[in-house]
C-alpha cells in the first residue's frame, strides 16, 4: 500500500484529514501540515467553514521549505483557526488512535492524531498560540515542539493571534522533531516578526542540566498523571540531571491575560472575513453592507469563533481597553519576568503537559467554556512567554498517553531536545496502536 493509500484508510478509520495529496513523488519523507498552513493548490481552511474552500494560490515558507525537503501528503484537521483545545470546535472531529472514542486534544488535532497513526517516516507541521502542539502531542502519544516566538516564519500562515502564534513539528521521536525544526527554522524577510541570527544546530547530543519543577504545575492535575511525571523527573535524575522546586507564581494571571490577548487579537484578525474579498461570500441583493456582513459572518463561523468575537471586541473597546487589554499585555511581561527568573537558576523546567487524559468525544459537548479554557493552564504561560517547549510521552494511563512538558527559555531549543532526548533514551520506544 502506498502511504497516500494508508492516509486514505487512516482517515476513514480516524476522521483526521481535510485534505490527502493525490500523489507524491518520494516517500522517504513525508510532511503532514496542519490545516492553517497555506499550501499551493490545496484547500488551506483553517477548520473554519468561512474559508473551507480556500485553495491558496501560494506556498507558505514553510511549505517552500518542506518542498525541497520532502513530500506533503496532506492537511489536517483543527479546531476553527485555533479555537479549542480538544479538536471539536470545527467540522471534522479527529478520533484519538489510542481510544477512538476519545479527543486527540487541540487545535492541532489531526496532527497529533497523524503522527500516531501514520507508520511512515513522517514530520507533522503544526501550529501553537496557546498549547495547540503540547496539548495533542501529550494526548496522542507523541514528541510535540513549539519553538521560540520568530525563530520560524508565519509567512502563509492563517493568523489566530499574531504576537502568539508560532509554527512548530510534531514527530514520534525527539530527533525527529528536532529535524522537522531544522527544515523550517530560519530568517524570512516576509515576516516582520522573524528572527535574524544564524543557524542553529537542534540535533539532539548527550548533555546534562539542571531541571526546575514548578510546584504550582502539579495543583489540580490527575494524580497518575503527576506519579508519571515524577517517575520522569527521576529517569532524567539517574541520568545525571539535577533537579529542584522553583515557583511560578503568575501561573494563574498568565491564563487570564492569555485569553483576552488572544481574543482581542483573534476578533481583528477575523474582521477581514465579510464576505467581500476572503472566504464565504454570495449575492449581496437588496440587504445594505452591514446587514451583508452579519449574515456572512453569523452563517459560517462556528459558535466558539463568535464568542471570542464578541470577547475580544469587547477587551478592546473605549471604555474597557485600559482594564482589559492593557492591564493583560502588562501582565504579559511580568510572566516573562516570572520565567526569567526561574531560567536564572535552571536551564529546563519540567512539568506535566495536561492536567487531565484525554477526554471522551462523547463528553465534550457539556464541558464549559470556561473549564476548556482552565485546562490550558499549563501549557499556556510558556507560549505567553513566546518560549520553547516539547511534551514527550512519559506513560500510560489505562492505555491512554500522558505527556512530561519540558520548557525552555528565549531561543534555547537545544537545552528541552537534549533534556528530551535523555529521557527518551532510557524510556524506549513506544509501540503505537494499529489502526
Ligand atoms: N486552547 C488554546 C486556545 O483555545 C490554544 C489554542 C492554540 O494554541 N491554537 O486558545
Amino acid at each position: 500500500m502506498t502511504i497516500i493509500e494508508e492516509c486514505k484508510r487512516i482517515d476513514e478509520k480516524l476522521n483526521c484529514f481535510t485534505a490527502i495529496a493525490d500523489k507524491i513523488d518520494s516517500e522517504d519523507l513525508v510532511f503532514s501540515l496542519k490545516d492553517c498552513i497555506c499550501t499551493k493548490g490545496m484547500i488551506s481552511g483553517s477548520g473554519s467553514n468561512i474559508i473551507s474552500n480556500y485553495k491558496p494560490v501560494f506556498d507558505a515558507t514553510v511549505v517552500t521549505k518542506l518542498r525541497e525537503a520532502g513530500s506533503i501528503i496532506g492537511k489536517m484537521c483543527q479546531d476553527e483557526f485555533g479555537f479549542g483545545t480538544f479538536c471539536k470546535n470545527t467540522y471534522k472531529i479527529p478520533k484519538n488512535p489510542w481510544d477512538t472514542k476519545r479527543s486527540c486534544g487541540g487545535s492541532s488535532g489531526g496532527s497529533g492524531c497523524i503522527t500516531a497513526a501514520l507508520d511512515a517516516n513522517h514530520i507533522a507541521i503544526a501550529e501553537s498560540t496557546g498549547g495547540s502542539i503540547s496539548c495533542p502531542a501529550s494526548f496522542c502519544g507523541v514528541v510535540g515542539l513549539t519553538p521560540t516566538y520568530g525563530l520560524v516564519s508565519r509567512y502563509g500562515l492563517i493568523d489566530y493571534a499574531s504576537s502568539l502564534d508560532k509554527i512548530g513539528v510534531m514527530a514520534r521521536t525527539v530527533s525527529g522533531c528536532a529535524k522537522g525544526l531544522d527544515i523550517i527554522a530560519g530568517y524570512d524577510s516576509k515576516d516582520s516578526t522573524s528572527i535574524n541570527m544564524e543557524k542553529q544546530d537542534f540535533a539532539p547530543t548527550d548533555n546534562t542540566l539542571k531541571i526546575g519543577i514548578p510546584k504550582e504545575y502539579f495543583e489540580n492535575v490527575d494524580e497518575n498523571i503527576q506519579k508519571l511525571v515524577w517517575d520522569a523527573i527521576k529517569i532524567l535524575e539517574s541520568k545525571g540531571f539535577e533537579y529542584k522546586e522553583v515557583s511560578l507564581s503568575l501561573t494563574k494571571q498568565a491564563l487570564a491575560s492569555y485569553y483576552i490577548i488572544a481574543m482581542s487579537e483573534a476578533s481583528t484578525n477575523l474582521a477581514k472575513y465579510c464576505g467581500m474579498r476572503y472566504g464565504a461570500s454570495e449575492d449581496i441583493g437588496d440587504r445594505n453592507f452591514n446587514q451583508y456582513f452579519s449574515d456572512i459572518r453569523s452563517a459560517n463561523f462556528g459558535m466558539e469563533a463568535k464568542r471570542r468575537i464578541i470577547l475580544g471586541t469587547y477587551s478592546r473597546m473605549a471604555g474597557y481597553r485600559d482594564d482589559l487589554y492593557l492591564k493583560a499585555m502588562m501582565v504579559r511581561t511580568l510572566v516573562i519576568q516570572d520565567f526569567k527568573k526561574a531560567f536564572e537558576k535552571v536551564d529546563v523546567l519540567a512539568a506535566p503537559t495536561m492536567p487531565m487524559l484525554p477526554p471522551k468525544l462523547s463528553e465534550l459537548e457539556n464541558i464549559e467554556p470556561l473549564k476548556e479554557y482552565q485546562s490550558d493552564v499549563l501549557t499556556v504561560p510558556i507560549n505567553l512567554a513566546g518560549m520553547p517547549c516539547v511534551s514527550v510521552p512519559c506513560g500510560f494511563v489505562e492505555n491512554l498517553p500522558v505527556g512530561i512538558h519540558l520548557m525552555g527559555d528565549h531561543l534555547q531549543e537545544k537545552k528541552i531536545i537534549d533534556t528530551a532526548f535523555a529521557y527518551e533514551n532510557k524510556r524506549g520506544e513506544i509501540k503505537y496502536p494499529k489502526v
